[in-house]
């Protein structure tokens, strides 16, 4: 499903922001933090950085479409690194363009492979329903990651919202209902299938692409 954003939707956000890395043309592919491997990796900093207004544009719309699915939470988290302005926009849109007032945010820090929160933080969390947003949905292990930290802490996740689904669509995530502005999956290859006829196979370069 492709939600436009004014003129810009988020392929060609992401497309104007060079945040497509192809690694055909760098000589590379990128491993993720569910350990797939992919020649494509998307870089939705690049996008906050390049183009700050139509990272804000693609939020808006983002949130427009949580709000009109009438899902409900009192805090929203953004994943580290790419989730945080978006988290921040999130929450500046929500309470400018809707009823339900200014929301608190709080920032999944990442921890090397794992995130956590930090310990003042905690209290916001405690006995919350909370919106975990991303740029990125790839297998959903940082976000499965970030989810697990919210019981700990007394708090709820209710939904995951992102800009892009590059992985199979869903509607769920454990527990959480999935929205996505955009889906269109992108191939990825477990270790084993990239060292059997992938670009491991190659010798290609492997780098750490994002979340
Ligand atoms: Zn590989």
């Amino acid at each position: 499903m492709i939600f436009e954003v004014g003129r810009v939707n988020v392929r060609e956000a992401f497309h104007d922001a060079s945040a497509i890395h192809d690694g055909k043309k760098r000589g590379e592919h990128y491993l993720f933090a569910s350990g797939l491997h992919s020649m494509v990796f998307l870089d939705g900093e690049n996008v906050h950085e390049i183009s700050p207004t139509v990272s804000s544009g693609l939020t808006r719309r983002l949130m427009e479409t949580v709000d009109d699915r009438g899902i409900s939470f009192d805090l929203i988290v953004g994943v580290a690194n790419g989730g945080i302005v978006i988290a921040h926009d999130f929450s500046k849109h929500l309470a400018t363009m809707t009823e339900r007032g200014v929301l608190p945010v709080v920032t999944a820090q990442k921890n090397g492979t794992g995130h956590y929160i930090r310990r003042v933080a905690l209290d916001l969390v405690m006995s919350k329903d909370v919106l975990i947003v991303d740029d990125i949905l790839t297998a959903g292990t940082s976000v499965r990651r970030t989810a697990q930290v919210y019981p700990q802490a007394g708090g709820n996740p209710i939904a995951l919202a992102v800009w892009w689904n590059r992985g199979k669509p869903i509607s769920k995530l454990e527990d959480m209902e999935v929205i996505a502005l955009y889906e269109e999956e992108l191939p990825t290859l477990t270790r084993e299938e990239c060292a059997e006829r992938g670009p491991c196979s190659r010798k290609v370069k492997l780098v750490h692409g994002g979340g």
